[in-house]
């Protein structure tokens, strides 16, 4: 079992509790939060114990879960689909309309499992040691959760609201986000356009059980292939061939491994290594001030440090580009006439994709190679979200009150469904629980064989998302 922060916990729980009550625009008395967590629990078991693994999905056993308890609250909620399996929730409860609505979202689906290889099965949704086990805990039905439980909270405390807030339950963003957010947002635009959306991307850090940095995204690259065709003359084995397109590719791959496209700052990653660096050891904090330097030796020294020891934060200095599929020959004594590659690449939003793909073909320098982009993007690259809005400032606000530490905006390398609200306007900002640091590389996060959750954090990530939201919405 590991340390846990109680002192963290009952601190931060009673300093929401006093915000709220001595806040003079508080018209309503805050929740029960006791009541508040055995009804938090019940429906996060619930949905976990629903199965749906994508493919194939079946998020309408969620849908159903979720459109029963907003209607038996007096919320109204519609679900929408394009395939009856894998259905949407929208609800919405009504503001003044002063102010534009705020989104808050949490996908149905999870990615699959292997069953042999969880100790607690996976839809089991089992309570050990102070943590709830199951597939989605931290991707993404804790997310999930907090929003329902936001909007019925709303509802039972009858909080005048400022904007609308609307509920939005997609399916299909494990990798077939056609039935999910495209889907929502082309043909019910209207029912979720908002000024702000709160969805997954971000979390709150601890390590060793302390919290130690809370990270809102605010921004996400944008996901591209690009593929990599050598062609050359078939032929005898026993001859070898200038043209032999496996040579041609695996140079061709050796290059664009080894080159590191330049770096490039926006607002939130220029914030983020800053802020980080303030809350960092000083022998680590040096290489997160070195790549805001404006000396290109000192930055590129930071870089190569990143690179090899903190690979993540490399890549959230550039596009990427990652050579991770091969393919090529057939059998031994027989030169192929094609080999390929694929390269997973990973553009900052506003990258321009056709002149990145002239630099990949520069890198590449070989004309046996085509190098082109096989598909189109699959997410749109959308506007940043702003550090200076009300709702960035409501988050930070939020986090020191519940979590007592510091905020540090991010640029996911991954994509999230935000990205679609993001191409249309809409200023969005991932948020997530306090999970610990070393569960990750131990097995226990998203997407792994043992994916948990504290139960002690599930509760402090509803009590947030409370304090957000209210903040936000509430009529002042
Ligand atoms: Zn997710």
């Amino acid at each position: 079992m590991r340390r846990r922060i109680g002192f963290g916990i009952v601190v931060a729980g009673a300093t929401a509790l006093a915000a709220l009550a001595a806040s003079p625009r508080a018209q309503t008395s805050a929740p029960d939060w006791r009541a508040v967590e055995d009804e938090t629990l019940r429906h996060y078991q619930a949905l976990l114990r629903l199965d749906t693994s994508n493919p194939p999905g079946n998020e309408d056993l969620a849908a159903q879960y979720l459109k029963e308890v907003l209607d038996k609250a007096g919320i109204p909620a519609q679900i929408v689909a394009s395939d009856p399996k894998r259905s949407n929730v929208i609800a919405r409860l009504k503001g003044s309309g002063r102010k534009r609505p705020l989104l808050i979202m949490g996908h149905t689906d999870v990615v699959t499992v292997d069953p042999k290889k969880w100790t607690f099965p996976p839809f089991s949704a089992t309570r050990d040691g102070g943590y709830v086990y199951g597939r989605g805990a931290v991707d993404d039905k804790d997310n999930l959760t907090a929003a329902l439980m936001t909007m019925l909270l709303l509802k039972q405390q009858n909080v005048p609201l400022d904007r609308d807030v609307i509920f939005l339950a997609e399916a299909g963003e494990e990798g077939s986000t056609g039935v999910g957010i495209d889907f929502v947002v082309r043909d019910h635009f209207a029912e979720v356009d908002a000024e702000y959306c709160l969805a997954e991307g971000g979390g709150v850090t601890r390590k060793t059980g302390s919290v130690a940095f809370a990270t809102v995204q605010t921004l996400e690259k944008v996901p591209r292939r690009i593929e990599l065709v050598a062609g050359g003359v078939a032929g005898h084995g026993s001859v070898p061939l200038k043209s032999n397109p496996v040579v041609h590719l695996a140079g061709a791959v050796a290059r664009i491994g080894e080159w590191r496209p330049e770096i490039r700052l926006n607002e939130t990653t220029a914030a983020y290594f800053k802020r980080l660096a303030q809350i960092s050891p000083p022998e680590i904090a040096k290489y997160y001030r070195d790549v805001l330097s404006t000396d290109p030796a000192v930055q590129k020294a930071a870089d190569d440090w990143l690179f090899e020891n903190e690979p993540r934060h490399s890549s959230m200095l550039r596009t990427s580009a990652s050579p991770n599929i091969m393919a090529g020959g057939y059998r031994f004594n027989v030169i192929p006439s094609q080999a390929t590659a694929t390269i997973d690449v990973r553009l900052l939003p506003d990258e321009n994709q056709d002149a990145f793909l002239d630099q990949v073909k520069k890198v590449v320098n070989d004309p046996t190679v085509e190098v082109r982009y096989p598909t189109a993007a699959t997410r749109p690259s959308g506007m940043e979200a702003r550090l200076d809005s009300e709702a960035f400032k409501a988050l930070e606000a939020a986090v020191t009150r519940v979590y007592n530490t510091v905020t540090v905006p991010t640029m996911s390398t991954g994509a999230t469904d935000m990205a679609q609200l993001r191409g249309k306007g809409v200023q969005c900002f991932g948020i997530g629980p306090a999970t610990d640091f070393e569960d990750g590389p131990k097995g226990f996060g998203a997407h792994s064989d043992q994916e948990r959750l504290l139960e002690s954090e599930l509760h402090r990530f509803v009590r947030f998302n409370w304090d957000v939201v209210t903040s936000l919405a509430r009529v002042r």
